[in-house]
């Protein structure tokens, strides 16, 4: 017999946080003063696809899932660039990430739609004060890095040395100089080259934590109500292939087969291209073709043994197979 899911008591949000993240989504308003550019508008769509780049390729494939490997003066380069989203600290978005997906649709899910509903899986968990602090125990493997931790202490760096530098910049294309950073000239920039990109990259990120739990199919049976969609695939630069994510959720790809377009594993393909990532995980073979673990780990064994089955026998001194990571 099922039993009855008891849902965590949880905090109602804190007036102070949830006035702040209301101010941020009025900033775009300011536009009605300055007027806007053409070159806002086009710095807001460029700044929305650059910087989901770095919240999924960053935030979530590299510090969430170790889904690839780099240097360490490069690792520094993408956290920063994810945190110029103003989506917090990278250890602190990495820690609750894996956090929703060891307790994935169970009761200590940060952010389960199915058990707490639409807002609070949305936004409600972000701006409540249950998970404001960031338990370094479960992102020890990267709060080693002292620059790390400083960067997640001080989150609103990035974002402030963008809107600084987007706002110089509009200053100087509609206004004719960096000077005019202080003029309606920047300004426009400022609301709708940054705010307004910022804004709808919260509401892209965040649907992944509620409708990605709700709208879509599931391919595999991944234990949680994780859900592909292509349109949310195309919105998010490859996340909407969350099932396939949460079913195996170390590989670089979240689109597993070539039609699922996934533009975040293209990018992170030419970023290994040119040297400056490696060793991104892939899905082995018995996990594409699987419909749940059970069966994966028979169509492992079956696989193992064609392989085996070679016209000449090689000698012992097999290497000891390495497992990337298990399906789950
Ligand atoms: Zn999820
Ligand atoms: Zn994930």
């Amino acid at each position: 017999m099922a039993q009855a899911v008891v849902p965590e008591v949880r905090r109602k949000p804190v007036l102070k946080q949830e006035i702040a993240f209301l101010l941020i989504h009025l900033m775009p308003l300011g536009a009605l003063w300055t007027g806007a550019t053409f070159f806002d508008w086009m710095v807001c769509i460029f700044l929305y696809v650059f910087r989901m780049f770095w919240v999924t390729g960053g935030y979530h494939r590299y510090f969430a899932h170790r889904s690839y490997s780099t240097s360490r003066w490069f690792q520094f380069v993408i956290a920063f660039m994810a945190q110029t989203t103003a989506q917090k600290g990278a250890l602190w978005w990495a820690a609750h990430h894996r956090h929703h997906h060891r307790h994935s649709d169970t009761p200590a899910d940060p952010h389960s739609m199915k058990i707490y509903g639409f807002w609070y899986s949305h936004v409600g968990w972000i701006v409540g004060p249950d998970f404001k602090e960031t338990d370094y125990k479960v992102i020890g493997d990267y709060a080693k890095y002292p620059e790390l931790v400083w960067l997640n202490k001080h989150y609103l760096v990035p974002p402030t040395v963008l809107a600084v530098l987007v706002t110089a910049i509009g200053g100087w294309v509609n206004g004719g100089s960096v000077m005019a950073i202080f003029s309606t000239a920047g300004f426009s920039t400022l609301f709708v080259g940054f705010f307004l990109s910022t804004i709808v990259l919260y509401h892209a990120t965040f649907s992944i934590n509620s409708i990605m739990h709700k709208v879509g199919t599931q391919r595999y049976e991944s234990n949680d109500e994780s859900r592909n969609s292509l349109w949310l695939a195309l919105i998010t630069l490859g996340e909407g292939w969350h099932n396939n994510h949460h079913y195996y959720e170390v590989a670089a790809r979240q689109g597993f087969f070539w039609w699922e377009i996934d533009i975040t594993f293209y990018i992170l393909k030419g970023l290994q291209a040119v040297g400056l990532i490696w060793d991104l995980k892939g899905v082995p073979q018995h996990v594409l073709h699987s419909k749940n673990k059970k069966e994966a780990a028979e169509l492992k064994k079956k696989y193992e043994a064609q392989n085996n089955r070679g016209p000449i026998a090689k000698p012992e001194k097999a290497k000891p197979e390495v497992e990337t990571a298990e399906v789950g």
